[in-house]
């Protein structure tokens, strides 16, 4: 799976303490240069409608391309720039860079995960604002993906900061659902638009009934909601096929495509205009 998404190996913790020391502060050292020196980049994954296959939009995924030549995903990166602050500039940049790609694109949406460090920086809705102005993308083609870290919080900046976005008419995402440790009421406290069903839920509601069932009440959950549910971690036909029953709105995986690269995603996305009149959705991709 390291290969099919493009990820080489790289290894920042050495086995002894001391090192282990050292290498974090090396590795503190060369975030804050990637960031200056452009070696960030993006990739999308494309959501799709999960009857026509449509895609619908897709969300950008920061990967680093470090110095040393090797792909190094989110989870070996985030935790640091969010420890050091640098995911504030970062973060920016991301959304920045995908309304762009999202303008070029012209036609589906763009989804941009948020850490919690930056809803409390207390600027994101500028930034946002700034983005969505800067790029000429129109504000509900942009949706913000928030994890229940944000929900925690429970403070009046979060809840503020929320509502700000949503004048600005940007959409907002809830996303690992089920994951966090926030109560089933907290949801109805903040005006999430969408609900994103972890991808260990999806993993094995084919061969676990307590999985499926999950699956089924956080569908229903969000149809009570009004909101709308997108299945993550779709891996296999029988996992799309099983969330179809369901009712499940939209999906994202390998299954129907990993993360590209923003002029595949032009490429998709100019393959399926014509469709738009009516005409039979495009066929599934397998990379
Ligand atoms: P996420 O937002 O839940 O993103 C989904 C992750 O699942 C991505 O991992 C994606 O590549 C992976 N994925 C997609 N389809 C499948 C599948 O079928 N099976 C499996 N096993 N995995 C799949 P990735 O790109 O490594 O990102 C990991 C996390 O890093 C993201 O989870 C998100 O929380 C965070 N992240 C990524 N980009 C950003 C960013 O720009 N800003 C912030 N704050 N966080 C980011
Ligand atoms: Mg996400
Ligand atoms: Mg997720
Ligand atoms: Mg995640």
């Amino acid at each position: 799976q390291a290969k099919r998404d493009g990820f080489g190996t790289y290894r920042f913790y050495a086995p002894e303490m001391n090192e282990h020391i050292a290498s974090r502060r090396v590795l503190e050292a060369d975030l804050r240069r990637a960031l200056q020196r452009g070696e960030f980049v993006l990739h999308y994954q494309p959501r799709f409608d999960a009857h026509s296959m449509r895609i619908t939009s897709a969300e950008a995924l920061v990967r680093w391309l470090a110095p040393s030549g090797g792909l190094v995903r989110p989870a070996e990166f985030i935790p640091l720039a969010e420890e050091i602050g640098l995911i504030v500039p970062l973060g920016e940049w991301v959304l920045h860079t995908a309304c762009a790609a999202a303008v070029q694109w012209g036609t589906i949406g763009v989804s941009v995960n948020v850490s919690p460090a930056q809803v409390r920086s207390g600027d994101l809705t500028a930034t946002v604002e700034r983005a969505l102005r800067e790029t000429g993308l129109s504000p509900d083609r942009l949706e913000l993906e928030l994890t229940e870290g944000v929900l925690l919080e429970d403070t009046d900046r979060a809840r503020d900061t929320l509502a700000a976005l949503k004048r600005l008419g940007v959409r907002l995402a809830l996303d690992d659902f089920g994951t966090g440790y926030s109560s089933l009421g907290y949801i109805r406290r903040f005006p999430f638009d969408a609900i994103k069903i972890d991808k260990q839920f999806v993993a094995d509601m084919a061969t676990t009934r307590g999985s499926r069932a999950i699956v089924q009440s956080i569908l229903g959950l969000g149809k009570a909601l009004g909101m709308s549910v997108t299945a993550e971690g779709v891996e296999t036909a029988e996992q799309l096929m099983l969330l179809r029953l369901d009712g499940c709105d939209e999906v994202q995986g390998f299954y129907a495509s990993p993360p590209r690269d923003q002029a595949v995603i032009a490429g998709l996305v100019q393959a399926q205009a014509p469709a738009a009149a009516g005409g039979p959705p495009p066929p599934l991709e397998h990379t």
